[in-house]
């Protein structure tokens, strides 16, 4: 994956084999904590070095905080230095879409959950080799799930507890 293929993507979304999650904006306020909520339903960012999450290598996966899909490994997490926890790919290609976002006066790619579209980041054309990519991704969008794949977790979960 490089960068020409995130602005693919942007241009041209994959369709999601993810059941999608939806919910109004005060269904999604009453189900998060304040903090979660304003990040990934507000595209609000965190402070920088504001989690541990930054520094944490053991073994396993990042799932959405919203939906618990499964978006990223530990396998590709890397120190970035930034303050927030960086990864060089997503965990599936169709996981995450990615919007081109001009807000603040620059031109960024954001980063969505595709299942449930919450806000997680952007992405960068600035990180190690091979594939140069750096998704800056807010710890309070993520949850850490150890071991096993919470994506065969969620396919077996009922319906109804999808929202
Ligand atoms: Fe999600």
């Amino acid at each position: 994956m490089t960068w020409s293929d995130i602005l693919a993507l942007a241009a041209n979304p994959l369709p999601s084999v993810l059941d999608k999650v939806t919910k109004s904006l005060e269904e999604w306020r009453a189900a998060l904590s304040p903090e979660v909520f304003q990040v990934t339903r507000q595209k609000s960012t965190e402070r920088p070095f504001s989690s541990a999450m930054c520094h944490a290598h053991a073994p396993g996966f990042y799932a959405c905080a919203c939906c618990g899909s499964s978006l990223f490994a530990s396998q590709a997490k890397f120190d970035s230095g930034t303050g927030w926890p960086s990864f060089t790919e997503p965990l599936r290609l169709d996981g995450v879409t990615y919007h081109v976002d001009h807000s603040y006066g620059m031109q960024r790619v954001e980063v969505c959950c595709s299942r449930c579209d919450a806000h997680l980041g952007h992405v960068f054309p600035d990180g190690p080799k091979p594939s140069r990519l750096r998704f800056c991704i807010n710890a309070l969008a993520l949850v850490k799930a150890s071991g096993e794949d919470h994506v065969n977790q969620q396919e077996k979960r009922p319906k109804q507890e999808m929202g």
